[in-house]
């Protein structure tokens, strides 16, 4: 199977969203600062198999939020829940612009799986309304609870339009540390997994690549690949009281990780080298993993952290600010958005 990174835009957000998990930074934290922003890309993911075709997981944002805000969200929280220039999406980057340079339409989508509900990875749903949309059980009935107590976890607008959802359980037998799964196709080509935290039911994708290899698309269970060392380096927790779970999906991971030869783990917005490194060398070796690029992955995970996946010291992310005094500074250890 191929499978395809497409960035689908960028998102403004705090520094402490991504890496201040461990410091206690919050929702009001999330609300208040204005001053350490980072840019980061969102990734979507089309996978070509052989038989079923063209499917996405997730589908990044749309004109619509990243144009228009106010007309898009207005009369509702979420315009104060997220920023005017929350989003960037060049027209090139556009989805539809992304597939078609595969040659693919949206109508030729008949699968979406959707890890969650957050806006910068179902933004661009109404674009493929006839597509089926998969995801779990747990975040199709948490569509309407709220996040922090104020926003809808599936905002109207991006849902709306959806026609034919299937919301699945993780009834299929255990895998790694994951006492469950979910074989899309009942091929093991795509095999869904719970990893909750990060939302109610987010679920990630462990996807064949042929040749041995396979990827874990994360989602943001995992905001990076340093995230896999989650004693060290943790994003914020938007649910209240979702710290211990976050962290027990995350743990399932390194099991997984561990247990599973040839396996990579992509995550949505993975802005390291590692990240950069695997999205440059899928498009370049049309959909497939080469040798050379596992490789590199691998050194980069050698280099990270350690086989208890204890963070190396010298890869601690730190926030590097706008040397002009601008509110946008940059992290490191990373290649820019
Ligand atoms: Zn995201």
């Amino acid at each position: 199977m191929k499978v395809f990174p497409l960035r689908v835009g960028r998102t403004k957000v705090p520094y402490g969203q991504f890496y201040g998990g461990h410091d206690g930074f919050s929702v009001l934290d999330l609300a208040g600062d204005k001053s350490s922003f980072i840019w980061v890309p969102i990734h979507a993911y089309l996978i070509e198999h052989p038989t079923v075709g063209p499917m996405l997981l997730d589908t990044g944002i749309a004109p619509a939020q990243a144009g228009g805000h106010d007309a898009y969200y207005g009369g509702t929280v979420m315009q104060y829940f997220t920023d005017e220039d929350e989003y960037d999406l060049p027209a090139e980057e556009r989805i539809e612009a992304q597939l078609a340079r595969h040659g693919r339409h949206p109508e030729d989508i008949r699968h979406i799986i959707v890890t969650h509900f957050h806006e910068d990875h179902i933004g661009a749903l109404p674009l493929f309304p006839d597509a089926e949309i998969v995801l779990s059980r747990g975040e199709y009935d948490a569509r309407d609870s709220l996040i922090a107590g104020l926003v809808p976890l599936a905002f109207s607008k991006s849902v709306a339009q959806v026609r034919s959802w299937r919301p699945v359980d993780f009834t299929g037998p255990e895998i790694g540390g994951f006492e469950g799964s979910y074989d899309l196709f009942g091929d093991g080509s795509v095999v869904l997994l719970p990893t909750p935290g990060h939302s109610p039911g987010s679920t990630s994708a462990l996807v064949e690549l042929g040749g041995g290899r396979r990827a874990l698309l994360a989602g943001d269970a995992l905001y990076t690949v340093r995230h896999l060392a989650v004693d060290d380096v943790m994003q914020m927790q938007v649910q209240n009281g979702a710290k211990p779970v976050f962290t027990d999906t995350v743990r399932r991971i390194q099991w997984l990780h561990r247990l599973l030869p040839g396996l990579v783990v992509l995550p949505a917005h993975d802005h390291t080298p590692y990240g950069a490194g695997l999205v440059r060398a899928l498009l370049d070796a049309e959909g497939e993993l080469t040798d050379a690029a596992y490789a590199a992955a691998k050194a980069y995970e050698a280099e990270t952290f350690d086989p208890a996946y204890r963070l190396n010291p010298a890869r601690r992310p730190r926030f590097v600010p706008d040397p002009a005094g601008g509110t946008v500074g940059t992290v490191t250890g990373t290649v820019g958005d």
